[in-house]
């Protein structure tokens, strides 16, 4: 692309709230083939709130109470909605807490060990979870996100979450297939979820139960098929969206993944997914 051609395009983009750090950007994105998305705040609003409390043992206050006192010590936007719906119930005093990236969180009370997370986290503590499996299913089949409650080898409840879609993603969605570029879903949640979400989207692939650190190996794996954008908001992501061709942050996202992108998105919207791409096929159209 001429420079003059990359600076109109670089100043379209400011007006449209598509921050392009550098020129080459442009180029870059015109050759990208793949665009993977974080889900959690980046496809959804990033703000899941409480649909269903299944207390197992003792009632719902419980469960919420005991969930909310290890929770109080995690950033994750699940635990901000489980410590918020905990507000007028009592706190238990927790020790040791150890956080699990991309399952959950265990902590010590002076008597019993309390885990709450995904089945995974159970799974690895070999918590038995057949007698609650039906329970599980379906509310999975309703496109909800389960966060399990256990003391000592028992789960004592469930809690179940939602996060809405943004109202355009799956408009960006269907304008980046029109472009001929495939989208693919990155998420830690569980398959059943993540494939109902998905599908609400219409993303063409998805790839779940992914650990935080595991999303920069995806990226080096699909750039030796071809050009690679990454999209996200959270801590994690930068390292993705350092490793892209093209990594895109969301404006409201953390600090970090906008230092580690090449373009911020500050509408925070994923239609501005395609119109970057677009606008970065003009620029380089311009010359040629
Ligand atoms: P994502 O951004 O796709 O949700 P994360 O890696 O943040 O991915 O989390 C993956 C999964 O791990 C979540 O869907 C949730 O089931 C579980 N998890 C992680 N942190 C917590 C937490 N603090 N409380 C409960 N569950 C958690
Ligand atoms: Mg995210």
């Amino acid at each position: 692309a001429t420079p003059t051609a990359v600076t109109v395009g670089i100043g379209r983009g400011a007006e449209l709230g598509i921050l392009i750090k550098k020129g080459e950007t442009l180029e870059v994105s015109e050759r990208i083939s793949t665009v993977l998305f974080d889900k959690t705040g980046t496809l959804t609003e990033g703000e899941p709130y409480i649909t269903d409390v299944v207390p197992l043992k003792g009632d719902e206050n419980d469960v919420i109470g005991l969930a909310a006192s290890i929770e109080a010590n995690s950033r994750h936007p699940i635990a901000r909605a489980i410590v918020s719906r905990a507000e007028d119930i009592p706190s238990i005093k927790v020790h040791e807490l150890k956080s699990i990236p991309g399952k959950g969180l265990i902590g010590f009370t002076n008597s019993q060990r309390i885990l709450v997370g995904n089945i995974s986290l159970f799974k690895d503590n070999r918590i038995p979870l057949d007698h609650i499996k039906d329970m599980i299913s379906k509310l999975q089949g309703e496109g909800k996100t389960i966060v399990l409650v256990g003391m000592d080898q028992e789960p004592v409840g469930i809690i179940a979450v939602s996060d809405k879609i943004k109202e355009n993603s799956p408009r960006a969605m269907k304008a980046l297939g029109e472009m001929g570029l495939e989208t693919v879903m990155v998420t830690g949640d569980n398959p059943i979820t993540a494939k109902i979400v998905a599908e609400k989207l219409g993303i063409g692939r998805v790839l779940s139960q992914v650990l935080p650190e595991d999303k920069v190996n995806i990226v080096a794996k699909m750039r030796e098929k071809g050009g690679v954008a990454f999209v996200g908001d959270g801590i994690n992501d930068a390292p993705a969206l350092a490793a892209a061709d093209v990594g895109i942050a969301i404006g409201s996202g953390t600090d970090i993944a906008m230092e580690a992108a090449d373009i911020v998105l500050v509408k925070d919207d994923p239609v501005d997914v395609p119109a970057a791409m677009q606008l970065a096929r003009k620029v380089v159209s311009r010359v040629k």
